[in-house]
C-alpha cells in the first residue's frame, strides 16, 4: 500500500495545484508514517521492498511524463494498484540482501529462509527476485538471470533420423496441432484431467448460494483449478514448443483465421487451446536457438465438411447455398452445416 499512498499524496497535491512531490519526500513520508498506528506493520517489512515500491511509482510517472513529452509512447497516469487484485507481489532487488542459501532455501529480509521447490536450475547469479501470491494463494519465486542465446546445431545436418529441415504445424480444434509429418497432437492427459476438475469445480461453485461460507470455499477451489489447467497448459506448450524447435530449422505454424472466430462460442475454445501464448513460445525459441518461425493463417474450411459424417466435400463457390453430402447423403443448409461445423470443433477441443 505504499505505492497507493505515494499515489494518493502526488494527486492531492496536484489537485490543490501544490508542487510535484520529489521522491526523496515521499520516501521520508513513508518512515513518518512507520511510526503511526495504521502504517506501524510497514516497519516490518524490508525497507528495500518499500523503497521497491516507491521507485516503481517512480517509473510509472516517468513513463507518463516522456509520453506527454513526446518522447515515446503516451501511456495513462499512475493509477492506484486494486486490492482487489488478488495476485500479489514483492520484488527483491540486488542491493536488498537476499539469498540462496547452501541449501537451496530462500533467504529474505524480514522474512526468513523459506523452502523452494525449484522447478529449473538457475543458468547464472540471479538479480532479482519477485516472490507472488497467486489468486490460489500458492507462492512463487521468480528469478531475474542473465542468459546467452545458445544457438542450436543446424537440424537437418544431425545425425538422428527424426530431425529435418523443417516442419509444418496446423493449430486446430479436432487436435491441438498436426504435424506436417503426420503426428497428430493432442492436448496430454495431465492437462485434460485438470480440465475436467475446473470444470466440475465450477458447476459445484454455480450451485453454491451467493454470499454463503461455502460459495467463498468453493470459488477458492476453482481459483485452485484454474491455476492448475494454466500450469499444465503452459507446461505442455513448452514441451512441444522445444520439442519442434530443437528438431526443426524451420517452423511454420498455420492457425484458423481467429479474427472471424473471435464472436461466436468457439472464442472460448480458442482461447482455452491457448494458441498464441503456444506461437509466443515457439517465436522466442525459434529466436533464441537460432531457427526460422513463420505463422500463417488460414480460413476454417467449415463449409466444405459434412457436419453429419465428416467428409470433406472440396471447396464450393459463395452462390451454392444448398449441398447434399456425396458420402452419407445429408442435405445441408451451407451456413447451418458451416455453423454446426464450428461448434462441434469447438466441443471437441475442450475435452
Ligand atoms: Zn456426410
Amino acid at each position: 500500500m505504499v505505492y497507493n499512498d505515494a499515489l494518493a499524496a502526488r494527486r492531492t497535491a496536484h489537485a490543490s495545484g501544490l508542487p510535484y512531490i520529489k521522491a526523496a519526500e515521499l520516501s521520508a513520508a513513508m518512515t513518518r508514517a512507520k511510526k503511526t498506528p495504521e502504517r506501524c506493520w510497514l516497519g516490518e517489512v524490508s525497507a528495500v521492498v518499500l523503497q521497491q515500491s516507491l521507485r516503481d511509482l517512480e517509473t510509472a510517472y516517468r513513463a507518463f511524463f516522456d509520453g506527454l513529452a513526446g518522447k515515446r509512447p503516451r501511456v495513462g497516469a499512475p493509477r492506484f494498484k486494486s486490492r482487489k487484485d488478488r495476485r500479489q507481489s514483492i520484488r527483491f532487488t540486488a542491493n536488498a540482501r537476499w539469498a540462496i542459501t547452501k541449501g537451496g532455501k530462500l533467504a529474505l529480509p524480514k522474512i526468513g529462509e523459506l523452502k523452494v521447490r525449484w522447478s529449473r536450475r538457475l543458468p547464472s547469479t540471479p538479480s532479482t527476485v519477485t516472490v507472488i501470491r497467486d489468486a490460489a494463494g500458492r507462492y512463487f519465486a521468480s528469478f531475474v538471470v542473465e542468459t546467452r542465446d545458445d544457438r542450436l546445431p543446424r537440424a537437418g545436418a544431425q545425425a538422428s533420423a527424426r530431425l529435418g529441415p523443417d516442419v509444418e504445424i496446423d493449430l486446430g480444434l479436432e487436435h491441438f496441432a498436426v504435424t506436417s509429418d503426420g503426428r497428430k497432437i493432442t492436448s496430454p492427459r495431465f492437462l485434460r484431467r485438470a480440465a475436467k476438475k475446473l470444470r466440475r469445480a465450477q458447476q459445484s461453485l454455480s450451485r453454491k448460494q451467493k454470499g454463503s461460507a461455502n460459495r467463498d470455499k468453493a470459488r477458492m477451489k476453482v481459483a485452485r483449478a484454474h491455476a492448475k489447467v494454466a500450469d499444465a497448459r503452459r507446461e505442455f506448450h513448452h514441451q512441444l514448443s522445444s520439442e519442434l524447435v530443437r528438431e526443426n530449422q524451420a517452423v511454420y505454424a498455420e492457425t484458423l483465421c481467429v479474427k472471424g472466430l473471435a464472436r461466436t462460442r468457439l472464442a472460448k475454445s480458442v482461447h482455452d487451446a491457448g494458441w498464441s501464448a503456444f506461437l509466443g513460445m515457439l517465436e522466442y525459441k525459434a529466436q533464441r536457438y537460432g531457427r526460422t518461425f513463420t505463422q500463417v493463417g488460414r480460413a476454417y474450411p467449415s463449409s466444405q465438411i459434412c457436419s453429419g459424417c465428416g467428409y470433406r466435400d472440396g471447396p464450393k463457390p459463395l452462390h451454392v447455398r444448398a449441398w447434399t453430402c456425396e458420402r452419407c447423403g445429408t442435405a445441408h443448409d451451407r451456413d447451418v452445416n458451416a455453423a454446426r461445423n464450428i461448434l462441434d470443433e469447438g466441443r471437441r477441443i475442450i475435452t
